[in-house]
């Protein structure tokens, strides 16, 4: 039934292998920094490459500051240490996520509330944040209060779904409004631009994902943005055992984490940042090829929004119903075309199925509709 759609997708790829999802593509100078790394014996938490790639990543997203983690998960983490976040306060995200979104704000002891999506950004719905705020809020000496738990609600962290903004200005100007610490989780948004702006540089502080599967990969890994000097410094001090500097001392103030890239990731990351543009253009230019191709179909295909600039790292269509899309991914993964459907919602795993909530319509109906496709870059 979907074997034109399948054979395709089979034939953007010009091979009869199988087609996985996203692979990464090494064509730069990844062996020569490796081959280096080691030759120099700095393979580990201190060398050129970490002080290197940060200053670079900076330099790309126009952040002030770009800190290394040794992957995205506990980028966020930090991120929503540093942004105030204490136990028991309540973190506002969007049920329709990876998990690693939502497992962040357990580490900092704290409890995601879900609020709702938009359908065409897949990513936090300003309104459906106001109405939550609305319904469920109130200041207490200037600081934004959940009136129903008497918990403290201190962030909000939306996440820019496979590299599209959400509509982040609306957000930003809502949690300014009420009080709220803005924390993105760019994870999937290395090279898509709102406005001309890098995602991840919006908020107060961000986080953004090199794991083997993004866009751009350092094996594990992951990165904090932030133009705030003070938050920066922090992130840094708590990402390498809290250890204060000193000639020989063991010196550490607080309880910190062993979370800084080693150099030998740092050094792959440095040769994949290098590509990043041409990994962008190349997959843009697949995305334009599906665009057509399903719009000629009737297939509705995740675009691109006004004003933005997508990396577009992982495709994705949305199906008519969940029967269409279960028929779809049985079809295309036994033919050896890796397609997978969109996240189950946090709200419906074990872990979470209490959290405070608020309405999640347009979430539900995604869950059921969106498949991603191969989005590779090809050579
Ligand atoms: C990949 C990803 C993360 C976590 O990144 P890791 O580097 O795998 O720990 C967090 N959030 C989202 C939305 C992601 O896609």
């Amino acid at each position: 039934m979907y074997k034109q759609l399948i054979n395709f997708i089979r034939d953007q790829f010009k091979t009869d292998d199988f087609i996985p999802l996203h692979a990464p593509t090494f064509v730069g100078k990844e062996k020569e920094y490796l081959n280096e790394c080691i030759d120099s014996t700095f393979v580990s938490s201190v060398g050129k490459f970490v002080d290197l790639f940060e200053n670079k990543v900076a330099e790309y997203t126009k952040s002030k500051h770009a800190i290394v983690c040794v992957n995205g998960t506990n980028a966020l983490h930090l991120a929503l240490l540093v942004a105030g976040v204490k136990p028991s306060d309540e973190v506002i995200t969007q049920p329709l996520t990876f998990i690693a979104t939502t497992n962040a704000i357990v580490y900092a002891n704290a409890n995601p509330v879900f609020v709702d999506v938009d359908i065409d950004t897949m990513g936090l719905s300003p309104k459906a944040l106001r109405i939550f705020l609305e319904e469920n809020s109130e200041l207490r000496n200037g600081e934004c209060y959940n009136k129903f738990t008497n918990n403290r609600i201190k962030a909000c962290m939306p996440m820019h779904t496979f590299g599209h903004a959400c509509r982040i200005e609306e957000i930003l100007s809502i949690c300014e409004e009420y009080k709220i610490e803005l924390v993105e989780d760019a994870a999937e948004g290395m090279g898509s631009f709102y406005k001309g702006k890098h995602l991840g540089t919006f908020g107060k502080i961000a986080a953004v994902s090199f794991n083997g599967n993004k866009i751009m990969t350092t094996g594990g890994g992951g990165i904090i943005l932030t133009d705030n000097d003070e938050l920066a410094a922090e992130v840094k001090h708590l990402s390498t055992q809290s250890k204060v500097p000193h000639k020989w001392e063991y010196v550490h103030d607080n309880i910190g984490f062993n979370y800084r890239m080693p150099n030998i990731n740092a050094a792959l990351g440095l040769a994949q940042l290098e590509k990043l543009d041409f990994f962008i253009e190349n997959k843009r230019e697949l995305a334009n090829v599906y665009s057509s191709f399903f719009k000629e179909k009737g297939v509705s295909f995740f675009e691109e929004r006004e004003d933005e600039k997508c990396n577009f790292w992982l495709n994705a269509i949305i199906l008519k119903d969940k029967k269409e899309r279960d028929s779809f991914l049985d079809e295309s993964n036994t033919s050896g075309v890796m397609t997978r459907p969109i996240w189950q919602l946090m709200n419906k795993l074990p872990m979470f199925k209490d959290n405070v909530k608020g309405m999640l319509t347009n979430s539900e109906w995604l869950e059921d509709r969106v498949v991603n496709i191969p989005s590779s870059v090809r050579l």
